[in-house]
């Protein structure tokens, strides 16, 4: 059942009650950060509060594990905009204990594709073609070691401000807590 319906009713409702007068901002983040982190839902309220930012403080990019897995991909460039073009003047790397994307393992999902109606043929056609889907799809096993590349990654990509704060932190999604990394 989809859930779109209850949301635009919702939607409307909120629109005509001027719901959203509390979170009137710019695009420009206030406190000049820009934050990686992951799409756990656990985090969605729980890593502003945590850290104290309200709506417009800073531009929140989310990816599966707080991963960069290309240099050259959409995260990379989305932090880039926010540092040249959205006046960002530090980053925060955050992954978080309890990652969903620590317990993927490509195989499984693999088949889990093929259940839901992927065919074998398309998976092999990306394989012959030249995508190794095992690497693609593989999360990780220690999460202060993943936040370390992802900082060393945007640290020394040829096309970053040289010398822009860049830190490493991992969250508990039950707590809060934040553990620098590095
Ligand atoms: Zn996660």
């Amino acid at each position: 059942m989809s859930s779109l319906d209850e949301i635009l009713s919702f939607n409307k409702k909120f629109v005509l009650e001027k719901n959203y007068e509390e979170f009137i901002t710019t695009k420009f983040p206030d406190k000049k950060i820009v934050i990686l982190t992951c799409m756990d839902a656990r985090l969605f309220e729980l890593l502003p509060k945590a850290m104290n930012f309200k709506n417009g403080d800073v531009k929140m990019v989310k990816s599966a594990g707080a991963v960069i897995n290309h240099p050259f991909g959409g995260i990379m460039r989305s932090l880039l905009v926010a540092v040249y073009e959205l006046q960002a003047e530090e980053i925060y790397i955050i992954g978080h204990y309890d990652c969903g994307m620590s317990a993927i393992e490509p195989k499984k999902m693999l088949q889990k594709m093929i259940d839901r109606g992927i065919s074998h043929d398309t998976i092999n056609m990306l394989k012959y073609s030249g995508v190794d889907l095992n690497e693609w799809l593989r999360g990780f096993e220690d999460v202060h070691e993943t936040v370390k590349h992802s900082v060393e990654m945007v640290r020394n990509h040829p096309l970053m401000i040289k010398d822009i704060p860049i830190h490493g932190l991992v969250i508990d999604p039950a707590t809060g807590r934040l553990d620098v990394c590095c």
